[in-house]
């Protein structure tokens, strides 16, 4: 049942202030204190220049910006040796500095303290909702062991906050972004960190499986949620199991890219 500060936005506001007050926010990134204008509870106008947003050009398959050198020639460093099984890929930005901040914490320290931050980072950046807007997020599932050790799939709380603010975007009635837990991870994989993308392509094949009783909706474009594009492998595997259940329209999106 929600209590009263739940019920009521000005009771929440004020106890939020005066939670301010007795501990006042310190930016996750640079350690200084939250300003007032700041548009996030836990990035300082500081840290959030340290995000780097992904924005247009990029490239098409895992969405890393292309610049200088790379746009010149337009082919991606990550993907030259990928050979997706889904379509269009879009992170949010790059997993270097504030970002990398960010995925660790989210991911390590049990980061959900950052989730309406995040859903500010990705509302702020239209090309990105626009990504996700009207399809099925369906997040990169966790083995249920390693779920229940975390407490939580950070990849289901993105797809959560994804679907919210993705909302404001939706033009075809009936086609809301919405969360599908559709798959499920059958085999408990090593982690991946210290391979490379041959090593990682091995690990992950089998690794997932359609969740015993669901079905997709094959009508609707799906996109898949992670919390970082590394190589692609992991997302790979998750897009050969949906695409093998009829999904024809697939992409990706991940918080981070790195
Ligand atoms: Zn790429």
């Amino acid at each position: 049942m929600p209590t009263s500060v739940q019920r009521s936005p000005l009771l929440r506001t004020l106890v939020r202030t005066g939670l301010d007050l007795i501990f006042p926010r310190d930016c996750v990134v640079t350690g200084e204190p939250v300003e007032e204008d700041s548009p996030c509870r836990y990035l300082s106008r500081k840290g959030l220049e340290q995000v780097f947003f992904v924005k247009e050009p990029c490239c098409p398959t895992c969405g890393f910006p292309f610049f200088g050198e790379l746009l010149a020639s337009r082919v991606c460093p990550h993907c030259r040796e990928l050979e997706p099984a889904f379509g269009r890929g879009r992170p949010l930005f790059l997993a270097r500095d504030a970002g990398r901040v960010l995925v660790h914490e989210l991911k390590y320290h049990r980061g959900r303290y950052l989730l309406p931050d995040i859903a500010t980072l990705a509302a702020g950046s239209s090309g990105f909702c626009q990504h996700l807007a009207g399809a099925v997020l369906v997040p990169v599932p966790l083995y249920p062991r390693r779920e229940r050790q975390r407490g939580y799939n950070q990849s289901r709380w993105l797809a959560e906050v994804f679907a919210g603010v993705a909302g404001d975007f939706e033009q075809t009635p009936g086609e809301r972004c919405q969360v599908a837990d559709l798959l499920t991870r059958i085999r408990d994989t090593p982690s991946q960190t210290n391979f490379d993308r041959a090593q990682r392509e091995v690990n992950m094949r089998g690794a997932f499986g359609l969740k015993p009783g669901s079905r997709p909706d094959v009508s609707r474009r799906h996109v898949l949620v992670d919390d970082v594009f590394t190589t692609g492998a992991t997302l790979n595997a998750c897009a050969r199991v949906l695409r093998r259940a009829g999904v024809e329209r697939l992409d990706v999106a991940t918080l981070a890219h790195g």
